[in-house]
């Protein structure tokens, strides 16, 4: 398992790399609506848009390090435009395995960072699988999203940030894909304040991690319509979740619903637009709460296809 001191190392691999320490936003009526301190960690104003630019700057260092001039990753969301980024900096060249359904606006954000996109399937597996393979036949590197040490110690900067940012820390609310963001957050939370609550947040379409974690093992779900595109993983990470089940103290559910209010909300009095990933973190916040507490939600991302925006504002 990663510990603190892998999480302190990755946080030193990620000077000047583009990567910012990100500024913890807060709202008035929020917190006064809620009955809580509401605090949001906001990496939708990260480099590239979102959290994952810091596992990927830790692992594809490693990799380049290692002699790579190629990486790979399965992904046309977050992940892609993660690695794609991290490639053109360090100069080595980057393949994205995309569905063929793709959206525009992600094909051009990793076209942005000379990511070559190969368009593949419309399942995830049917593109990991091409990844690897891919990766096999040009001697280049997989990068894989979540389930890596490198990656779970390059997310867990975030929980690094918010125990130095932010004081009387309470409970953190963090949304669950496979596990990658809350593995390195909640280490880096319970091994410097073990009484600080961390929560994992998925939808209840995409609600693998939850069965898993009351299953007390790994449980995997068919299907994961929800409109939180990075919470749609199928199964938690092999590596993730037994650092799941040693931190987090629960894992909560919320409809989709839920998830467009809270980012009505957010995209009204905050005036911040962030993913429905992330909306659906404040919904878990705003719903399964105590009174009086310091609280913070984990804004994990920004990247929202304008298309979408206006399903996402309800009332
Ligand atoms: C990937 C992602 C998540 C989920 O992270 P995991 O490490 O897969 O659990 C949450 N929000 C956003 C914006 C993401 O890109």
């Amino acid at each position: 398992m990663i510990t603190l001191s892998d999480i302190k190392k990755a946080r030193e691999t990620l000077r000047n790399t583009g990567i910012k320490q990100t500024p913890v936003l807060t709202s008035q009526l929020i917190s006064e609506r809620y009955q809580n301190r509401i605090l949001f960690k906001g990496e939708h104003l990260q480099k590239t848009g979102a959290f994952k630019v810091r596992g990927a700057a830790v692992k594809v260092g490693q990799e380049v390090a290692k002699g790579a001039d190629h990486v790979i990753a399965a992904s046309s969301g977050n992940h892609g435009q993660a690695v794609a980024y991290h490639a053109q900096r360090l100069g080595v060249r980057s393949t994205i395995i995309a569905p063929v359904d793709a959206a525009a606006c992600k094909k051009d954000a990793i076209e942005t960072y000379k990511g070559n996109i190969e368009l593949c399937g419309t399942t995830s597996e049917e593109r990991i699988t091409r990844a690897k393979q891919l990766a096999e036949e040009s001697d280049g590197s997989f990068i894989p999203p979540y389930d890596d040490p490198a990656i779970m110690s390059g997310q867990g900067t975030v929980g690094l940030e918010i125990c130095e940012q932010v004081d009387q820390l309470d409970a953190v609310y963090v949304p669950v894909g496979g596990g990658g963001l809350i593995s390195g957050t909640a280490t880096a939370i319970k091994e410097q304040f073990p009484h600080v609550r961390v929560i994992g947040v998925e939808p209840s379409l995409a609600n693998d991690t939850y069965l898993s974690y009351h299953n007390g093992r790994r449980t995997s779900i068919q299907k994961a319509p929800t409109i939180a595109d990075g919470l749609r993983a199928s199964i938690p990470g092999e590596l993730t979740f037994p650092v799941l089940q040693k931190y987090v103290d629960d894992i909560v559910l919320v409809s989709e619903e839920e998830i467009k209010e809270a980012f009505t909300q957010i995209f009204t009095y905050m005036k911040q637009v962030i993913e429905p990933s992330s909306a659906a973190a404040a919904a878990g916040a705003f719903k399964h709460r105590n009174q009086n507490e310091n609280v913070v939600v984990v804004v994990s991302g920004g990247n929202v296809d304008p298309a979408v925006i206006p399903d996402l504002l309800v009332q």
